[in-house]
C-alpha cells in the first residue's frame, strides 16, 4: 500500500521530490536534533493523485488522521480541545523552491470553544482572539476567496473607531467585535458559516493547498523558471507556535550570510511580537538581527549556533525562517538561499577557502547568468548625479526608464522594448509578470527579505525597496520626495547596489573584474580544459580581452582597418586599379598603416597567440554606395565635365556595378577575392610578419597566425597557403629571425567540413567560423532570416531554438564533429577552435568541449562567462 504521509522525524533531505523543499528540511532538521515544531507532510504523490480525481481520496484521509493521532499524542494537545487545542499551520512546499507562489494557514483549529482554552491556558486573552481572528481572515481568504482587503477595511473601521495607530493596540474586547464581522463576511460571501469543525477546516485547508498548485501566480512562476508543471505539492502541517505571545515572542528570517554581497555574517530581519507572514508581506519594516543581540542574547546565539549547523550541514548558505515563542527558537524553514551574483562568488571562493565546499562543486555554485550580470553596467562613479531618495538596496545593478505605476502597463511596454521603472507600494506575486519586463522595481515599504527584494535578485533586476520618504499618489500617478514631484513617463535611475534614488538618466560605466571575481575565475580556469580566446579588431579590444583574461586572439578581423576614413580612399583606388601592378602600388600605400596596427594588437597580446583573418568580405562593401554614386556623378557632371574626381566616380560605379552580386553572402568573397587578387593577401602577410619581427628586435614575444577565410576546397587552401608560406619565409630569412607562423583556415563552408581530411594536410589550425557554418549550412543569410521566417519559426517550435545563438547540434554540429575526426586524422597536430558567436554561449560551449576542441573564441565581453562555463562541463 502506498504510503502518503510522512513524520518530520521519517523523512530525510534525500525525499525532496516526495515531501517537497519545505517538507525535506524540516524532515533534516528534525533529524540531525535541531528545535522544529513536531508535525507531519502529506505527500506530493497525493498531490497527483488528488489532481487526477478531483477529490482526497479515503486512504490519504485516513493516513492523515493517523497521523495527527500521534501529533496530538506526542504535543499532549487535542484538536479542537475547549481546554487545550492543539493548533495547526498548513503548509505548501514544492519540490522546487516556489517563494511566496502557494498559501499558508496559520493558527488551523481554533473555533468559538478552543479560543477559550488557548486564552485560559496562556492567560493572554489579546493574544488568543488575535490569533483567531487572524485564522478567520486567511481561512477565509486563502480557502474560500474571501477578498483580503473586505477583510482589512473591517480591521482598519474597528481601529479607527477606537483610535488605536497598530494592530498590536487591538484589545480583546474589540478583536472579538471584529471576529464578529468577520463571520458576517464570510456568511455573506460564502453562504455558509465559519466551519467550527477542525477536522472540517483541515482538509478543506490541504484541498487548498492541493488546488493552489494550479492558481495562476503558479503557473507563471512555473513558466518564468522553467519549472514543471507536473511535480505537485506537498502540504506540511506542523503544530502552531507563537511569536505573537508577547515581547518576547518574535518571528523572523535569516541568512546564514549576506545574501546581497556574501559577507560571512548572519544576516536577517525580525518582528517582535509577531506572526507569520508579516515579515515577508512587509507590512511593517523589521529590526535587523543584530539588535536581536541586544533585546534576546540567549535567542540570539541558538540562532547563530543553529545557523552554523545548517550551514555545514548542507555546505551552502541557508534561508531560514524561525520563530521565538517565550524566548525559546524554533526553526520553521531552511533552504538555500537565494543570493546576488556579487554573493554568489563571494561565497563559492570563501566556501573553498574554509574548506566547505570543493573548487568541483564551487564552479557550479554561480551560473553564467549570473556572471552576465556582473559585467553589467554601473553608474558612473565620477558622474554628478541627483540623488532625490534613498532605500535598501535590494538587487545590485542601476537602471534608467520611464517611471510606471501600473503593473498590467509595465509588462506591456517592458514587452515590447521600452525601458520602465516599475513604482509600488510593495509587490505580490501577482505582478511577476511586470517586474519580470520592467528594467528596475522602486518599493516604498518591505525590508531586504520583502517580495519585491527576492524575487528581483532572482531576477538580477536592479531594484530598490523601503524607501519610506517617497510619498506615492497611485490615483493621480506622481510621488513626490523632498519636494520633487516624478509624474508617471517622468525618466530615473535606480542604484540597486547603493539604493540611491536618481532623477533623470545618468552615465553608466562598464565593469571591471576584481577581488574575489577574479579569485573564482581562476578556480574555473584550473579546472576547464576548453583554451578561451577573444574576438577582438582592436588594440583597445585586445586590452580588454585580456583584462577579462582571455588566452589570445582567436579571430581578428582585418577589414575593418581598411574601412578607417585615411585608407579607405585608397582602398577604393585599389579596388578600381585595372593592372596588378596598379592595385601593388595603392596596397603598398595601406602597407605601413597595416603593419601598425598589426603591431600594436600583437604587442597588447605579447607572449599569446593572435589569428588573423586574411581579407574576408566583397570588395564592392568598400565602395561608395550606387545610388549615392549615380547622384554625385549626375551633380558633376553638370558643372565640371572633364575633372579628374568625375572620372573616378564614374569608373568607381562601373567597378561597383562590376562587382555587384546576386547572393553576396556567397559570391565573390574570403580566398576567392585572395586567389584572383594575390597583391591583397601578399601585402597582408608581408605587414603581419614586418610587425611581428619589428616587435621581436623589441624584446616581445609576438605570436602571429594567419587564417585564410571560406576555403571550400583543397586547391584554395594548397595554392594560397603556398603563397603566404613562401612571403612569410622570405621576409624572415630576410631578416635572419626564427620565427613559426602557423597558417590555417576557417571552417565556414560545408564542403570544409566534409574533407576535412584534405584540407588539414595544409592548414596548421582550424577555426570554425560557425556564424557563416550555420548560414551556409542551413542556406538560410541570418539578416534575412531574422526578419522574414525565424521568429514564426522560433515560435511556433519549427526549430527548438535560434540556430544563430545556439549551435544546431544535429545538422551544423554534425559538421564539426566530421571535420574534427577528419582533420585530426590527417594532421594530428591540428589545433581546433571555434571564433563564430557560439563560443561565448554557455549551451554551445558544452557542445565543443564534447566534441574535442581546443579552445572556444568569443567577444571580450563573454570571456569571463565562457571561462566559467567551460569549467562547468568539466566538472
Ligand atoms: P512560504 O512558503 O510563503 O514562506 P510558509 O509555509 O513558510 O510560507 O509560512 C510562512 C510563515 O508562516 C513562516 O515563515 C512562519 O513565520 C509562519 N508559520 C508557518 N508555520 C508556522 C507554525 N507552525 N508556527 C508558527 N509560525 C508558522
Ligand atoms: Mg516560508
Ligand atoms: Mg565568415
Amino acid at each position: 500500500m502506498a504510503k502518503w504521509v510522512y513524520d518530520f522525524e521519517e523523512g530525510s533531505e534525500q525525499m525532496r521530490n516526495l515531501l517537497g523543499g519545505k517538507g525535506a528540511g524540516l524532515s533534516e532538521m528534525t533529524r540531525i536534533g535541531l528545535p522544529v515544531p513536531p508535525g507531519f507532510t502529506i505527500t506530493t504523490e497525493a498531490c497527483k493523485d488528488y489532481q487526477k480525481r478531483g477529490y482526497i481520496s479515503e486512504e490519504i484521509k485516513q493516513e492523515t488522521l493517523e497521523h495527527l493521532r500521534k501529533l496530538e499524542e506526542k504535543t499532549a494537545k487535542k484538536f479542537g480541545d475547549p481546554e487545550n487545542p492543539l493548533l495547526v499551520s498548513v503548509r505548501s512546499g514544492a519540490p522546487v523552491s516556489m517563494p511566496g507562489m502557494m498559501d499558508t494557514i496559520l493558527n488551523l483549529g481554533l473555533n468559538d470553544e478552543a479560543v477559550e482554552g488557548l486564552k485560559k491556558l496562556t492567560q493572554n486573552g489579546r493574544f488568543a482572539y488575535d490569533s483567531y481572528r487572524r485564522f478567520i481572515q486567511m481561512f477565509g481568504d486563502v480557502v474560500m476567496g474571501v477578498p483580503h482587503e473586505e477583510f482589512e477595511k473591517i480591521l482598519s473601521y474597528h481601529k479607527e473607531k477606537n483610535g488605536f495607530k497598530s494592530d498590536v493596540e487591538l484589545t480583546e474586547e474589540v478583536l472579538k467585535e471584529v471576529i464578529a464581522d468577520y463571520k458576517k463576511l464570510y456568511r455573506e460571501h460564502t453562504g455558509k458559516d465559519f466551519p467550527q469543525d477542525p477536522m472540517e477546516q483541515l482538509f478543506l485547508a490541504i484541498e487548498a493547498v492541493f488546488k493552489s498548485w494550479n492558481n495562476p501566480r503558479a503557473i507563471t512562476y512555473r513558466m518564468l523558471n522553467k519549472i514543471p508543471d507536473d511535480l505537485g505539492t506537498a502540504v506540511n502541517i506542523v503544530m502552531m507556535v507563537f511569536g505573537n505571545m508577547g515581547n518576547d515572542s518574535a518571528t523572523g528570517v535569516a541568512f546564514t550570510r549576506n545574501p546581497s554581497t556574501g559577507e560571512k555574517k548572519l544576516y536577517g530581519e525580525y518582528l517582535v511580537n509577531a506572526q507569520g507572514e508579516d515579515v515577508v508581506a512587509g507590512i511593517r519594516t523589521p529590526k535587523q538581527i543584530d539588535e536581536l543581540k541586544n533585546e534576546m542574547p540567549e535567542t540570539y546565539n541558538e540562532l547563530l549556533r543553529v545557523a552554523n549547523i545548517l550551514e555545514h550541514h548542507y555546505r551552502d548558505m541557508q534561508d531560514m525562517e524561525f520563530t521565538i515563542e517565550r524566548g525559546k527558537l524554533y526553526m520553521l524553514q531552511t533552504r538555500s538561499g537565494k543570493r546576488t551574483a556579487r554573493a554568489a562568488v563571494k561565497i563559492a571562493v570563501d566556501m573553498v577557502k574554509e574548506g566547505l565546499i570543493t573548487k568541483e562543486e564551487a564552479v557550479l555554485r554561480v551560473s553564467t547568468e549570473q556572471i552576465d550580470q556582473l559585467l553589467h553596467k554601473m553608474i558612473d562613479p565620477k558622474a554628478e548625479v541627483k540623488v532625490i531618495a534613498k532605500g535598501l538596496p535590494a538587487s545590485p545593478g542601476a537602471a534608467s526608464g520611464k517611471v510606471v505605476f501600473d503593473v498590467k502597463e509595465a509588462a506591456q511596454r517592458g514587452k515590447i522594448g521600452e525601458a520602465v521603472i516599475l513604482v509600488r507600494p510593495e509587490t505580490t506575486p501577482e505582478d511577476l509578470e511586470g517586474m519580470a519586463h520592467s528594467q528596475g522595481i522602486l518599493t516604498t515599504r518591505g525590508g531586504m527579505t520583502a517580495h519585491a527584494a527576492v524575487v528581483a535578485r532572482g531576477m538580477g533586476i536592479p531594484c530598490i525597496v523601503g524607501a519610506e520618504s517617497i510619498k506615492l499618489d497611485l490615483e493621480n500617478k506622481t510621488f513626490v520626495v523632498n519636494g520633487v514631484t516624478v509624474r508617471e513617463n517622468d525618466i530615473i535611475t535606480i542604484d540597486g547596489t547603493t539604493g540611491n534614488v536618481i532623477l533623470g538618466e545618468v552615465p553608466m560605466v562598464e565593469p571591471e573584474l576584481s577581488g574575489e571575481f577574479e579569485e573564482f575565475l581562476k578556480i574555473a580556469d584550473e579546472l576547464r580544459k576548453l583554451g578561451v580566446k577573444a574576438n577582438a579588431n582592436t588594440p583597445e579590444e585586445a586590452r580588454r580581452a585580456r583584462s577579462y583574461g582571455a588566452e589570445g586572439i582567436g579571430l581578428c578581423r582585418t577589414e575593418r582597418m581598411f574601412l578607417q576614413p585615411d585608407r579607405l580612399p585608397v582602398m577604393q583606388d585599389m579596388i578600381i586599379a585595372e593592372t596588378p601592378e596598379e592595385r601593388r602600388e595603392h596596397l603598398s600605400k595601406l602597407e605601413p598603416l597595416q603593419k601598425k596596427d598589426f603591431y600594436e594588437i600583437l604587442k597588447e597580446m605579447d607572449g599569446f597567440p593572435v589569428i588573423i583573418r586574411l581579407l574576408d568580405p566583397p570588395l564592392h562593401e568598400f565602395l561608395p554606395q550606387r545610388e549615392r554614386l549615380e547622384k554625385e556623378i549626375e551633380e558633376l557632371r553638370q558643372t565640371d565635365f572633364d575633372s579628374e574626381l568625375l572620372k573616378k566616380k564614374e569608373r568607381q560605379l562601373k567597378r561597383s556595378k562590376e562587382l555587384s552580386e546576386f547572393n553576396p553572402m556567397i559570391g565573390f568573397r574570403g580566398c576567392r577575392v585572395g586567389i584572383i587578387y594575390p597583391e591583397i593577401y601578399e601585402m597582408q602577410t608581408q605587414a603581419i610578419v614586418d610587425a611581428a619581427i619589428q616587435l621581436k628586435k623589441e624584446g616581445f614575444n609576438p605570436k602571429p597566425k594567419i587564417m585564410l577565410p571560406l576555403i571550400g576546397h583543397v586547391n584554395e587552401m594548397r595554392t594560397l597557403r603556398e603563397k603566404v608560406e613562401k612571403i612569410v619565409k622570405d621576409k624572415l630569412n630576410e631578416a635572419g629571425m626564427n620565427l613559426k607562423i602557423e597558417i590555417g583556415t576557417m571552417v565556414e563552408v560545408p564542403r570544409a567540413a566534409l574533407t576535412a581530411d584534405q584540407i588539414a594536410q595544409y592548414a596548421d589550425f582550424f577555426s570554425y567560423g560557425t556564424n557563416d557554418l550555420t548560414q551556409t549550412t542551413f542556406a538560410y543569410s541570418r539578416d534575412d532570416a531574422e526578419g522574414t521566417f525565424l521568429p514564426y519559426y522560433l515560435e511556433h517550435k519549427i526549430l527548438e531554438k535560434d540556430p544563430f545563438m545556439t549551435i544546431d547540434r544535429d545538422g551544423v554540429g554534425k559538421l564539426v564533429r566530421i571535420g574534427v575526426v577528419l582533420g585530426r586524422h590527417a594532421n594530428p597536430s591540428l589545433e581546433i577552435g571555434v571564433c563564430g558567436e557560439h563560443g561565448g554561449d554557455p549551451e554551445s560551449i558544452e557542445f565543443f568541449h564534447y566534441a574535442g576542441l581546443d579552445y572556444v573564441s568569443c567577444s571580450p565581453f563573454r570571456v569571463p562567462i565562457a571561462r566559467l562555463a567551460a569549467a562547468q562541463v568539466s566538472v
